[in-house]
Formats: structure tokens, sequence, C-alpha cells
């Protein structure tokens, strides 16, 4: 279903050249869950965007559902894109538009009839459980329901692939395994293949079948997802298996942290309180504009409240952040500058 052949993506900047995919070679089959796990700036979203021809490879070629994209253009590549469909981590919905207008969405632009529209719309609803809440708004909507309508959109056309740009990194752990379980049961009912980027380890092992880990645009290292869990080769893999095989928080990890950095600090961040929700959180700490990298942690919600430990990263003054924090209401937040690169 998928072939990449010797494929480089260069960004030619002012400033130097990124190679932000370096001699990929990669296949996917078809009816296949593949992974493809990296921290921030490995080179995920490039590959994403060159499997859907939003971008075309500075040389080697890609493959996708019988196509070489970058020999396509115009129409074809129109086509193409409708077989190559994409769901996003903040889900792109239009906001003005209803459930069922915006899955009805890519069907008007595909010139789908009226009629016929509005049945395949509603095949889609009850296929991602969005019964009841087809006049619903987005903004009325909860995360893991936005997330539903933007698989039942990327699924109107009856595409051959769907691509998953961390599909689940906006939402908290139940609706996240929500999410992954929908996904499953699509891939088993219709076949679909799935390629999903993710930098949670956690996602990988509870769906795929097939795992790639990324680091400076090259894929380091890929196999079954149950192999590579039990004898990670490299550095970066085995860092990527302690995510869920070990508790956070000892040294040996923060160490391990602190090497993919060539400068500031780790921050461990202990919440407890009654509101901290971790999509909430890790939004706050994302809008901060001083490269934070959220590293690892969890905040789990209990019926007492919350709490939980998220370790970041952070290049620049820590202090701005750290009070904005404090303004989370009902929450309790400890600092800690646990390491300097
Ligand atoms: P990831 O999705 O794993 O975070 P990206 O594919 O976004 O990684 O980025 C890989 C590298 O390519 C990074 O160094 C990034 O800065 C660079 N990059 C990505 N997109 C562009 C672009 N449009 N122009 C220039 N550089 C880019």
């Amino acid at each position: 279903m998928i072939k990449l052949s010797n494929v480089i993506k260069l960004y030619r900047l002012k400033s130097g050249n990124v190679k932000a995919v370096d001699s990929v070679n990669l296949q996917i089959e078809k009816g296949e869950i593949f992974g493809i796990i990296g921290y921030s700036g490995a080179g995920k979203s490039t590959l994403i965007r060159l499997l859907n021809g939003l971008e075309k490879p500075t040389s080697g070629s890609v493959n996708v559902a019988g196509r070489t994209i970058e020999r396509i253009n115009g129409r074809e590549l129109r086509k193409a894109r409708q077989e190559i469909s994409m769901i996003f981590q903040h889900f792109n919905l239009l906001w003005s538009r209803t459930v069922r207008e915006n899955i009805a969405f890519p069907l008007e632009i595909a010139g789908v009839k009226k009629n016929e529209r509005l049945k395949r719309v509603d095949e889609l609803i009850k296929l991602v459980g969005l019964e009841g809440r087809e006049d619903a708004y987005p903004s009325q909507l909860s995360g893991g329901q936005k997330q539903r309508v933007g698989i039942a959109r990327a699924l109107a056309n009856n595409p051959k692939v769907l691509l998953c740009d961390e599909a689940t990194s906006a939402l908290d752990p139940q609706t996240t395994d929500s999410i992954l379980e929908l996904l499953v049961d699509i891939n088993k009912r219709l076949g679909l293949t799935i390629v999903l980027i993710t930098h949670e380890m956690h996602v990988i092992r509870k769906i795929c079948h097939r795992v790639a880990v990324m680091e400076n645009g090259q894929i380091v290292e890929h196999g079954d997802v149950l192999n590579v869990f039990k004898n990670p080769e490299q550095q970066i893999t085995k860092r990527f298996v302690q995510q869920v095989t070990e508790p956070l928080g000892t040294n040996e990890t923060v160490e391990h942290l602190l090497e993919q950095y060539p400068s500031g600090k780790v921050l461990k961040l202990a919440f407890v309180g009654e509101a901290a929700e971790q999509p909430l959180i890790t939004n706050i700490i994302r809008k901060f504009q001083v490269n934070v990298n959220i590293l690892q942690g969890k905040i789990s919600q209990t019926q007492g409240g919350s709490y939980g430990t998220l370790f970041i990263h952070i290049d620049g003054d820590e202090n701005e952040l750290v009070k904005v924090l404090q303004f989370i209401e009902n929450e309790r937040v400890e600092v800690e500058v646990i390491a300097h690169a």
C-alpha cells in the first residue's frame, strides 16, 4: 500500500539546509496499523506530508495506493488525496458547521449528490458512535466526540489509507483509549491501512502491528511491536520502551532525557488538586512559546481529585511558565529543576 524508496526531504533555509527526512526506505502493507514514533523534530510530520502529497521529496520515491506521489499534480493529486485521508491532533473541524455538515463537507467537495450524501453521513455517524449528536456544533462536543467527527469526515470518501497525526495527544487517557479502540474497529471492519505518528509509546503498544522509530530524519529501528518491546536495539528505542514499562523520575531516566538536548534544563512539575486535566495542562505548557517539550509523565484523575507528574524540557527562562501554572484554579503545582544540560 505504501512504499518509500530512498526518500530525502531537504528544506533549504537561509541558515543552512535541514534534512527533515533522510534516506528513508519503508514498506507498509494493506490493512496494517503502522506506528511511527519519534521526539519532536524527528521528521514525522514531514514524512506524513510526503505521504499525502503536501510535500514532494527532494529525491527518492513515494508510492501510495499505486500512485507515485512526486509524479502527479492537479486532478490526479486531488484524487490521490481523497484516498489518503488524515486526522489531526486538534481535530481541524469547521466550527460554524454541525457534526452532520462537517462530515458531509468532503462529500460535497467530491460532488456527491444530496440523497447519497445524507445516507453516507448517517452510516458514518453510526460507525463512529455519534448518534444523537448530529446537529451539535463542535464547541458543544467533548474532545473525544470531536475526534470522532474528525474520523467520520476522514472516512467519508472511502479512503485506502488513514494518516493519524498525533490524533490522541490532546485527549485524556480514557478518551485516548476509546479513540484507539475505534481505530482498531475501523481497521478490522474496513481493512483500512492506518499510519499513525506519535511521541507516545503506549499508543503504539495499544494498537500498532509494526513500528518505526525516527531520529534526525532517519528510521533507526523498525519491526513488529512486540519484538521491538522485547529487544529494543537503539538507545532511543529503549527510552521509548521505558515510557511504558518503568516508573518515572529515577535519575537514570532524567539523564536519558537530557541526553537528547544540547542546552536547557529538565523540570519536574508535580500537580495535586481538583482541576489538573492532562489536556488542559499540556495545552497551557504548549502555548508557552519558550521552546518547551513535554517529555514524559501522566496526570491521573481519581474520584477525589487528580495528581501527577510531568517532566518537561525548557530552553529559556522557566519563571514565566511557572507563574502561569500557579494560576490554575484549585491546583497546587510544585516545580523542581532536576537537571541542567
Ligand atoms: P516532527 O513531526 O517529528 O516533530 P518535523 O517533520 O516537523 O518533525 O520536523 C523535522 C525537521 O524539519 C525539524 O528540524 C524542523 O524544524 C524541520 N522542518 C519541518 N518543516 C519545515 C519547513 N516547512 N521548513 C523548514 N524546516 C522544516
